[in-house]
Formats: structure tokens, sequence, C-alpha cells
């Protein structure tokens, strides 16, 4: 067994990539500029500089921004504002884990939409609608996570007029649309109908998970109820990170930034298709053209938790698939982030990996 795990388990940026200097410089400048409005208690909508950025960055009104402390603690406040327990959410499958353990412990019943290498099948999309009456739909659109799968345009257009038409709020998580490393971008929800979706969106790809800096764009009657509900949880976010991501945003830095990341991971990206198709032919994936993951759906007849026991006998740590997906499913599907490995790293694992499944399918 070789003595350097590698783990295929970690959906986070390169440790490489955090702009600590800058950072250093922008929390120097916030501090110097905005001390004693970031120090103290703070109306919870967020730092109002930061909100108005974010807001004319959308061509929305001030009034629909809202920050927090990373985008997952918005999706577990949007939750409690708008959802009972007992209501049908749909998700698609795969989708977050996480996500699907933030409806679930609020006691939603969570129910996936079967996903294609080009976003959720809009047939089973309308079925899964008229049978189950959701309250909401919650999708991934760009590069999505755990799939790497992108969301075809006329999909966008077809899934925000059936919403439309039964009356289904739709959330669209958004962290890693600006990370695209090769093609064109689709249209962005909110292009195609303004204001129907409410967007969340976080800085944690883009500049440090760390900080907790996440936002969402939604109606100004949404934001009131997620507003009241963050109040009595938390007072006030985590200010001091929000000042800081201002000063980041208003100095210019973040198109270089962007350009950066992209340089950084595009090769990654680059590196993990081709070992995939020189070393597991007979695996499937989606191709990614942005973001952190890939997913692989094993060779017929390979089972994921076989696979998973097996890795660390070849040096490697894979994440339990199944937990992508919200209503069984998954046996075969394994998450691969290719973000925070090298390109030698990443050559290597590949390469345990078509070992591990040769084994498997030769013992099984
Ligand atoms: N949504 C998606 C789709 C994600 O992949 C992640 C991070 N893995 C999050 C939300 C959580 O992001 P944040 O750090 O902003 O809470």
């Amino acid at each position: 067994m070789p003595d350097d795990l590698i783990r295929f388990t970690r959906g986070v940026p390169a440790n490489e990539s955090f702009p600590v200097d800058e950072l250093i410089e922008c929390a120097a400048t916030a501090l110097r500029e905005h001390g004693t409005t970031l120090l103290q208690y703070h109306p919870v909508r967020g730092f109002l500089p930061l909100r108005e950025l974010l807001a004319e960055a959308a061509s929305a009104p001030i009034e629909s921004v809202f920050i927090s402390n990373g985008s997952i603690q918005i999706l577990d406040l949007l939750t409690r504002a708008l959802l009972e327990p007992g209501d049908v959410v749909l998700v698609e499958r795969p989708t977050y884990d996480r996500t699907i353990t933030t409806f679930r412990r609020a006691g939603m019943i969570v129910k996936g939409v079967p996903l294609e290498d080009d976003g959720m099948e809009i047939d089973a999309l309308r079925e899964a609608i008229d049978v189950h009456r959701p309250k909401l739909l919650y999708v991934i659109p760009d590069f999505q996570n755990p799939s790497g799968s992108t969301m075809r345009a006329d999909k966008r257009a077809a899934m925000l007029s059936l919403a439309e038409a039964y009356g289904v709020r739709v959330v669209a998580d958004i962290p890693y649309r600006p990370l695209r490393y090769v093609g064109e971008d689709a249209p962005g929800l909110a292009e195609i109908a303004p204001g129907q979706a409410i967007e969340l969106s976080s800085f944690s790809k883009l500049i440090s998970p760390g900080m907790r800096v996440g936002w969402m764009r939604a109606p100004e009657e949404i934001v009131d109820r997620v507003a009241a509900i963050a109040e009595d949880t938390y007072i006030t976010p985590s200010m001091l990170s929000q000042g800081i991501v201002y000063e980041f945003l208003a100095q210019g830095r973040m198109p270089a930034t962007l350009e950066r990341l992209k340089a950084l991971y595009a090769p990654r990206l680059h590196a993990i298709l081709d070992a995939l198709n020189a070393r597991m032919p007979s695996a499937r994936w989606v191709r990614p053209e942005g973001g952190f993951f890939l997913g692989l759906t094993l060779p017929e007849g390979v089972d994921g938790a076989e696979v998973r026991a097996a890795a660390p006998g070849e040096g490697l740590v894979l994440s339990d698939g199944t937990g992508f997906f919200a209503d069984g499913g998954g046996s075969r599907f394994v998450r691969l982030p290719f973000c925070a490995l090298t390109e030698r790293e990443i050559d290597d694992a590949v390469a345990r990996l078509a070992r591990v499944v040769d084994r498997v399918r030769r013992d099984g």
C-alpha cells in the first residue's frame, strides 16, 4: 500500500489559491476605513457597501440582497422561512449532500429528479411536480456539485416556465458559476426570467471559505422573512469578513483573481479528463467545463461501496456516492473533486482508482 494517501474527497479550494497578502491589505484598509461599523453589532442584512456592490453587479435593488455567513447558512434560514415540516422539496439527483441533510433536518421530504449530462430531465421534472406538488425546487445549474454538469439553456427556460406554471419556488445555488475553464456561459436564470429564481452564491470558492461570506438575491418580502430569523439566530453576521470582501471587490481585485483561479484549475480539469480517458475507458463521466467536481459512474457491475472499501489499500480515499442521491441510487457514483490536487496527484489518483476498480472486478 502506498504510504502517501491521496484524498479524492475534498471539495475545497486549493490552499495555494488563497490571496493571503491581498487579504492582509484589505483587512487593514477595512479596519482603518470602517473599523467602528465592522466591529459593532450591525443590522443583520449585511455590510451596506457590500450589499450595494452585489446589488449593482446583479442589476437588482439593494433590498433584494442579503449577506450571511456562507450560503449554506442562508439555505438553512430560507428553509425555515419558506417551508413547513412535511413539505416536498425537489432536487437534482444527484445533488449537494449538505443540501439534502439541511432540508431533511427541517422535516422536508426530499425527492430527486434524474440529472443528465446537460441538466435535469425535463419530462421527469414535470412528472415529479405533478405527482409530488413540491413547494420548492433546488438546482445547481452551473458546474454542479457533485456531477460537474451544466444545465443547457433550453432546459433552464423549460424548468423556469414549469415552475412558474405550477407555483413552485426555484432556488438556484450558483457558487461555481464564475469558474468556467472552457466553453461559453449558459444564460443565468435571472437573464431568462428576472427575479423568478432565488439565487444563492458565495465567496467561498472565489476568495476563501473560512471567511464565511455568502449572499442571496431574493424578492424583498423573502429577504425580510429570512432577516427576521437570522436576527434571532445570530444577531449580526461576520462583519469583519464582509468588510474585507468589500475592500477586495471595491479595489477591483476580483477580475485578476478569477483569471488566476482559472489558470490554476483549468490544467487540473484537463489532467483529470486525460487520466480518465487513458485509464478508465469503461467508466462514464460528465465532462465539466468549470467548477470543482467531476461525477464518475463506475463500470456496470462494479459496486461503489466495494471500491470505496478497497481504495485505502491503493492509497486512495473516496467519498460515499450514495449520499448525493436523495431517494436511492448512486451505488456506482463517485464524486471526484479535482481542484485541490496537483496535476501529478490527479494522474496518480486516477491510476490508483483504476487499479482498485480492476481489483474489485477481479475479486467480485
Ligand atoms: N452550495 C454548493 C453547491 C456547494 O458546493 C457549497 C460548498 N461545497 C455550498 C453551497 C456551501 O458554500 P458556503 O461555504 O458558502 O456555505
